[in-house]
């Protein structure tokens, strides 16, 4: 039986890379999803891709970092199921640079997606995955959280703030049966991460790094957050689940 049989789920960012493989996944798995970007041609082209496939999709243009666009999400969710059952905050960007340089424009763009969205999904999807009454959000984090590399000073901040909300969140979410964890990716090969890993140098670095010496695909990502969605982690909030080839692990 699929794992998702009957669920209503939300993925944001979901037109590309790590959400659509997400995105993906789930309707496989017998969700209805709803998939959101800021780029709407990008979620429709996501959308189409799954109802082609005989699952069940709708693309909803919304940007993260605007109040507004996030209320409406919410609210065609709301409109037509009264309730959301997997919501996962996935939508992010990086921009590179020294931090010495940063300027206020590139931080505030920053953490306008990656933590104010976040903060913003999350806060405001509450009641919908509270009717849900097995609610699952699922925070898209980064092994950057944990870590220092350069020219990631500005995005390793906000993804270290992810994984700190991620663990407020399951503790105040969960009379409300809802659960709250967060993934953290190592290096997965995706548009956002495209130019570094091509990069002769940097790639040699971050496969020296990691223990399976090789990146991680969408897909792979994508497995463990259904494993967060699904009752298979009933008894899981809270948590972290490193999905990085055993990078973290390693020195
Ligand atoms: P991606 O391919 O660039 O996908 C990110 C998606 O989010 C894009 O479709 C992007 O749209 C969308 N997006 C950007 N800003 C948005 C906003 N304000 N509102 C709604 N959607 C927005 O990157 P990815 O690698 O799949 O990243 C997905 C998540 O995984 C991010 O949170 C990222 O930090 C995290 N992550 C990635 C890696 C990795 O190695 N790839 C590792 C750890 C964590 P546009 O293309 O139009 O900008």
């Amino acid at each position: 039986m699929p794992r998702l049989e009957g669920r209503i789920a939300l993925v944001t960012g979901a037109g590309s890379g790590i959400g659509r493989a997400i995105a993906v996944l789930f309707a496989a798995e017998g969700a209805h999803v709803y998939v959101t970007d800021v780029d709407g041609a990008a979620a429709e082209a996501a959308a189409g891709e799954i109802v082609r496939a005989g699952s069940s999709a709708q693309a909803v243009t919304a940007d993260v970092s605007r109040g507004q666009d996030v209320t409406a999400m919410f609210r065609v969710v709301d409109a037509a199921h009264g309730r959301l059952d997997v919501l996962v905050n996935n939508a992010g960007l990086n921009v590179r640079g020294d931090f010495r340089h940063l300027s206020d424009a590139d931080w505030v763009k920053i953490r306008e997606v990656n933590l104010d969205g976040v903060v913003r999904v999350a806060r405001d999807g509450f009641a919908l995955l509270k009717a849900s009454g097995r609610g699952s959000l699922i925070n898209i984090a980064s092994i950057m959280g944990h870590r220092g590399l350069r020219q990631l000073t500005a995005y390793s901040a906000t993804k270290g703030a992810v994984l700190a909300l991620t663990r407020g969140l399951a503790v105040e979410y969960a009379p409300f049966d809802i659960r709250v964890n967060a993934l953290a990716p190592g290096f997965v090969e995706t548009a956002l991460t495209q130019r570094a890993l091509k990069n002769p140098g940097i790639q040699k670095a971050l496969l020296d790094s990691t223990p399976l010496r090789r990146f991680g695909s969408p897909e792979e990502i994508a497995k463990a957050a259904l494993f967060f969605a699904s009752d298979d982690a009933s008894y899981v909030t809270g948590a972290e689940l490193a999905v990085d080839g055993g990078m973290s692990a390693g020195l």
